[in-house]
């Protein structure tokens, strides 16, 4: 079931249909604020650029596809259940908050919540969870698990539509089939589930309450949300900064949130996921604030905490899932995508980073890209932590790095394409909604793909290190293979690219 191989197509008809695509960016709402224009990450319609996208979608065999989707309810359930041992995650990171402020701080609004026996009866998750194949080992591993202010649900289901739509125009050129690309309905699915937490909150006159950051050029991917909130539900959706809900919030004494004079029914946070998103002790107030109210949170306070990095590695240790999962099937699913997490309290792991520092990544508890820690900057961050003493080495994990397969791209940004080396890290939506003991959703609902060239060791979008894709399935089990790109793509400056990847990397092989 492998694609095609397209027939010849000369680099000004990649050119040409990178134009074709833009346009339909802008006419169907693929769009994001424009760095170049100050106001645009203010004021809704104006400073419009296309999204950052790829011409054609990644490759992907079906099979990796299928096992991660599978693994969404799973992750689900497991957020759940971990979520409701508020004693596993206090211990878990206890040494972090030591060393990490914002941990720290979380902490204390999950511990005030223990101590008032805080019941959640619903508990509404949006998450995504990352993996990236492993082309040493053909497996598909987990990267992180999102669990707070997932994002591009809104735009991913819209670069799915674009690729089908150049598909259906240029498939015989391209030796592609639209149908490949699989249906993502990550928007209306997460609309979908926002909305039936609305609905068991059951306060006609309630609102949603978008939480977001006060500049933000990916609003419109949010605003997809609340407009498929209001047309296919008739739900309002407000959007507020975490200190205008300082400034205009209360709880009162049955637990009900208000917020400019607004009933809240649930609160879904676009923002408050790093420490600069609170900036003063008001975002702070805001946060405990909406936490101790009776409004559903997404995510509340302990589901973002098990979506923390500390976490994803704690549940990677031995026996450690059995704790939450009966099912030694889903256990050995989910499992079987995890990659090498250690903590740093292990001397002979440090060791081995230190002398091969290119096999892993340090990874700080932050959320949002350009964090992670890589190469001699990874070797000589461990040095000096080690030398420092003390607990500061609790503030990281460390990961096995995760090798894709690079295949040739188009990149699209700011109206010029690119050609490169990429590689693409997959998305799949979750949505989970529980009313006390009833599971009222869960489901996979939809995916993102990002790919960014090969030479980056950062991926997020928002972040300007890589581009939305989509998928197209293929029939082999052999990794994400090489895009159906014409063969006279290959111009001579992307041979030479090609030809210096491999120098360096068989170079690095024998540095090794
Ligand atoms: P963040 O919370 O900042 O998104 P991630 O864990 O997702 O943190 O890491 C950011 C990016 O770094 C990922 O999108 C991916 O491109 C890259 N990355 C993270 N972990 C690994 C890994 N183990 N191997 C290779 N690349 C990784
Ligand atoms: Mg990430």
């Amino acid at each position: 079931m492998s694609a095609a191989v397209p027939p010849a197509m000369d680099p000004a008809a990649a050119g040409e249909m990178a134009r074709e695509a833009a346009a339909w960016c802008a006419l169907h709402g693929l769009v994001v604020g424009d760095r170049a224009d100050p106001r645009s990450a203010t004021v809704p319609g104006v400073g419009l650029v296309h999204a950052p996208f790829s011409l054609l979608p990644a490759h992907l065999p079906e099979s990796f596809w299928r096992q991660a989707c599978e693994l969404a309810p799973i992750f689900n359930e497991l957020v759940d259940r971990v979520s409701m041992d508020g004693n596993f995650l206090q211990d878990a990171l206890s040494k972090t908050r030591e060393v990490d402020d914002f941990t720290s701080r979380l902490l204390e609004i999950h511990r005030k919540m223990m101590e008032i026996n805080k019941e959640e009866n619903i508990r509404l998750g949006l998450h995504r969870s990352d993996y990236m194949l492993d082309s040493e080992t053909s497996s598909l591993l987990q990267i992180e698990l999102n669990t707070i202010s997932a994002s591009f649900p809104g735009l991913g289901s819209l670069v799915s539509d674009l690729h089908r739509t150049l598909i259906k125009q240029h498939g015989t050129l391209l030796g592609l089939e639209h149908k490949r690309v699989p249906a993502n309905a990550a928007n209306t699915q997460f609309a979908e589930a926002l909305a039936q937490a609305w609905a068991e909150f059951n306060i006609d006159s309630a609102v949603i309450m978008m939480i977001v950051q006060p500049e933000e050029r990916n609003m419109y991917d949010q605003y997809w949300l609340s407009t498929h909130l209001q047309d296919s539900h008739g739900i309002t959706t407000i959007r507020k900064t975490l200190s205008q809900v300082e400034a205009e919030g209360q709880v009162l004494p049955d637990g009900t949130l208000l917020v400019g004079g607004q009933k809240i029914a649930v609160v879904y946070y676009r923002a408050g996921y790093t420490p600069n998103d609170y900036p003063s002790e008001a975002e702070w107030s805001a946060r405990l604030m909406m936490e101790q109210s009776s409004a559903v949170k997404c995510p509340s306070i302990s589901y973002h905490l098990v979506g923390t990095k500390k976490i994803q590695q704690e549940l990677a240790k031995p026996s450690v899932l059995e704790r939450f999962l009966e099912s030694k099937e889903e256990i050995d699913k989910v499992r079987k995508c995890f990659a090498g997490l250690w903590s740093l309290g292990d001397e002979e792991i440090i060791k081995t980073a230190v002398e091969k520092p290119e096999l892993f990544v340090l990874k700080p508890q932050r959320e949002g890209g350009g964090n992670n820690i890589y190469g001699l900057d990874l070797r000589e961050t461990l040095v000096r932590l080690q030398k420092e003493g003390g607990d500061a080495l609790a503030a990281y994990i460390l990961m096995q790095r995760i090798f894709p397969k690079a295949s040739l791209a188009y990149l699209v940004r700011g109206g010029v394409c690119h050609e490169g080396l990429a590689i693409s890290e997959l998305g799949i939506y979750g949505a989970y909604l529980r009313y006390k003991d009833k599971v009222v959703i869960n489901e996979q609902c939809g995916y993102l793909m990002r790919t960014k060239v090969s030479s980056s060791d950062e991926g997020g979008v928002a972040a300007g290190f890589a581009v939305l894709d989509s998928l197209y399935l293929t029939g082999k089990a052999d990794g994400i293979e090489a895009r159906d790109v014409p063969g006279t793509f290959l111009s001579p400056k992307l041979i030479l690219y090609i030809v210096l990847e491999f120098v360096i990397r068989v170079a690095g092989a024998l540095v090794k």
